[in-house]
């Protein structure tokens, strides 16, 4: 399946947005993912929340969201065994002193189907929720469960079946311009590429270093996460997930427990996040303000990096000064929610490939994306 005449193309960092972009890359280019752990989507991929939300984010963030949706709704025949999407439903709740954010919040995403909810109403559809906790809120029954591991399975199916090489446990330590070509070193291999793309999550800033990019200013940021059991007896999978008007907190339910989080943005190094036992705690003191549970016994609690340029906006485009180099990171939180969009521009750009309508017609204008704006 080598085409010489195609680019060669490698990928560092095999999370969703190495691994979806490696996917659609696959028939374009002779393209080889590399990626440092052993298993791929290690880092921020397998740590995320799981929600599509189209009322979340930059106005680019949600093209991207829209654009990505029918690629989730109906992935490619043989894709994967199971639907990607489930809906899940999602209801920002505010006290009463929060209802400003909560009415501010509605406002903004006038361009997305949210129902404003009084309080009898939220609290009918939230029974666990506190009696006389919210004055209001609304719902946006659009969100949706992501499964992100069959995603990521049916990228990496995609990838393999179409002449993709997948290079795991090695890290790039060097990058290096040899005329036309980039010279890279990861773990005992070194390669050669036409193009070198930069999906390397948290880690991005400082992989740009090592090639002699200027980096963008991009900021990790950890998030916190722990599951706990629902009350005896109360089923909870159709529950919708809870959000906090003020993004304090969020709860959501998760594989047969309940899903929690203090929603925080702790600057961090790019490394292998774990919790502050604060972040937890706190995550489980706001909640049960809200929640009238009784939790024994913290199941598991993880956290990941949600890593953002300075408008939090995603970037996806060549370095302007520096042919051959790509940028495709600054995913911050909406980065599984958004790869078929930013996977599919990723592949035109590099590749020629075509645009598939969905982004042609819903996503941003590429320019936004482009890292050129921060040059
Ligand atoms: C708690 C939490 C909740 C979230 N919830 C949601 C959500 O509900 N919906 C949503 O859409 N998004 C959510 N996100 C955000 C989403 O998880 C991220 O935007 C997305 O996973 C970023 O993907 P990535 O591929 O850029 O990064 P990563 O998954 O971190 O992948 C980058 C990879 O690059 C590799 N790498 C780095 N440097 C090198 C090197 N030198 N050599 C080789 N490999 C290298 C790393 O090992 C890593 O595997 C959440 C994130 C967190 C932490």
């Amino acid at each position: 399946m080598i085409n010489e005449s195609q680019p060669t193309v490698v990928l560092i960092g095999a999370g969703i947005a190495g691994i979806s972009a490696a996917a659609a890359l696959a028939d374009h280019a002779q393209v080889t993912l590399i990626e440092r752990e052993t298993q791929p989507a290690y880092h921020a991929t397998g740590r995320s929340a799981a929600i599509q939300s189209q009322a979340y984010g930059s106005p680019a963030v949600r093209a991207l969201t829209r654009a990505s949706d029918p690629f989730l709704s109906a992935p490619p025949d043989g894709f994967s065994e199971h639907p990607l999407l489930t809906p899940r439903g999602l209801i920002s709740v505010a006290r009463a002193d929060q209802l400003d954010h909560l009415r501010a919040e509605y406002e903004e995403n006038s361009d997305s189907a949210l129902t404003w909810l009084d309080a009898d109403e939220v609290e009918s559809r939230l029974p666990l929720l506190r009696r006389g906790y919210a004055v209001a809120g609304f719902l946006n029954a659009d969100a949706q469960d992501i499964d992100v591991h069959a995603l990521v399975q049916g990228y990496l199916r995609q990838f393999r079946a179409a002449g993709g090489r997948l290079i795991r446990g090695a890290e790039v330590t060097e990058i290096r311009k040899t005329g036309d070509h980039w010279q890279l070193r990861a773990g005992d291999d070194i390669l050669q590429a036409d193009i070198v793309v930069n999906a390397a999550g948290a880690w991005a800033d400082g992989l740009a270093r090592i090639a002699g990019v200027n980096p963008i200013g991009l900021e990790p940021l950890r998030r916190s996460a722990l599951t706990f059991r629902p009350p005896e007896g109360v089923d909870t999978a159709a529950m919708p997930m809870i959000l906090d008007a003020e993004e304090r907190f969020y709860v959501k339910p998760d594989a047969g427990m309940l899903l929690a989080s203090p929603a925080n943005e702790s600057p961090s190094d790019p490394v292998d996040s774990q919790p502050e036992d604060i972040e937890i705690a706190e995550a489980m003191d706001r909640v049960l303000q809200a929640l009238d549970l009784d939790v024994r016994r913290i199941e598991s609690k993880w956290a990941g990096l949600r890593t953002f340029p300075p408008d939090r906006t995603p970037i996806c485009g060549f370095d302007p000064d520096h042919a051959g180099f790509f940028w495709l990171a600054g995913q911050g939180g909406y980065g599984i929610q958004t790869a078929p969009a930013m996977a599919a521009l990723a592949a035109h750009l590099i590749g020629g490939a075509p645009l598939p309508a969905p982004v042609r017609d819903l996503g941003p204008d590429p320019a936004l994306l482009s890292p050129a704006r921060f040059r």
